[in-house]
């Protein structure tokens, strides 16, 4: 009886256990966050990301020696569909399957809409959705061929409702939850789901280095900038966390999330019910 109870806590404790994932955008914020509670609920990761070469190695190791999976990292830039390609056939190649797909990597450029950079314009678009096109119909054969898959893409409070100045990301983040819903349909008797998270402000390094700046420039306090200008659309007034970020990640990879697709799921302090 005990060692039966015993043997459920341990597969409840690390419920991807025996799961490849692989999470675009990796190297810090959101998706390390999320990287970090995948390896957690016993998944082996792929990272991917920019950033330097020794500090990566760093998170790395700390993944694999704090959680007691395998850890791996791809280079790949999210601009070139052959690199994505790569990092795809590379992760098949050397774990045999890939059961977690996480599209995380993402950048902003803030600017009128007459004058925003043409190049912004095509790096914000082909980082933040076209990415998420060429990861996800290369995922896909595997998944299928397992008949399992969890596909599951950060894109943002934007990706339901507009704010002046972030055209190219607030067109991104649409497509990102069209595309989801797209996929979803498509996949939906192969034992694969695709869901959008939705964030509204998340409190990541990012964020902490606006804080300072914004206080300057508004001769505010720090309190101030965080209520009034950077949660101004977010009615709890708090920033939601990458550790809140990755717990919904592992819900939505696990069993228990098998029914839930297509969905684009809010995590805002409820911006978007405005
Ligand atoms: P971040 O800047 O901390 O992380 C972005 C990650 O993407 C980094 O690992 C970076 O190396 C990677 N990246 C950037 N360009 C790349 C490229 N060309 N190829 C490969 N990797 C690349 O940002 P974050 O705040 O953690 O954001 C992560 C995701 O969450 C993004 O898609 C963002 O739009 C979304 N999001 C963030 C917030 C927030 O408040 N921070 C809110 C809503 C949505």
């Amino acid at each position: 009886m005990n060692i039966q109870v015993k043997a459920q806590d341990a597969s409840a404790a690390r419920p991807l256990a025996g799961k490849v994932a692989l999470v675009t955008g990796s190297t810090s914020g959101i998706g390390l966050g999320i990287a970090r509670a995948l390896a957690e609920a016993g998944s082996a990761i792929v990272l991917n990301g920019l950033g330097a070469a020794s500090e990566i190695a760093s998170v790395r190791d700390q993944i694999a020696a704090g959680f007691n999976v395998k850890a791996g990292y791809s280079a790949a830039d999210m601009t070139n569909p052959e690199a994505i390609a790569g990092m795809i056939t590379a992760t098949l190649a050397e774990h045999g399957r890939l059961d977690v797909l996480v599209n995380n990597a993402g950048i902003q450029h803030v600017a009128p809409l007459d004058r925003f950079p043409v190049d912004k314009w095509d790096a914000i678009l082909s980082i933040n959705l076209t990415s998420v096109f060429h990861t996800t119909r290369l995922a896909l054969p595997s998944m299928r061929a397992n008949g399992f898959g969890r596909i599951i893409n950060i894109a943002s409070a934007h990706g339901l409702v507009a704010s002046p100045f972030k055209a190219a990301y607030v067109a991104a983040k649409h497509g990102v939850v069209g595309l989801t819903k797209a996929t979803a349909l498509e996949t939906a008797e192969g034992g694969i789901t695709c869901n959008a998270i939705c964030p509204g402000y998340v409190y990541t390094p990012l964020v902490e280095a606006q804080i300072d700046g914004q206080a300057g420039a508004h001769g505010i306090s720090r309190d101030q900038v965080i209520r009034d200008v950077l949660l101004a659309q977010q009615p709890n007034k708090r920033f939601a966390t990458v550790e809140e970020l990755g717990a919904l990640t592992v819900f939505l990879a696990s069993d228990a999330a098998a029914s839930i697709t297509g969905i684009a799921l809010p995590v805002d302090g409820g911006w978007t019910a405005h």
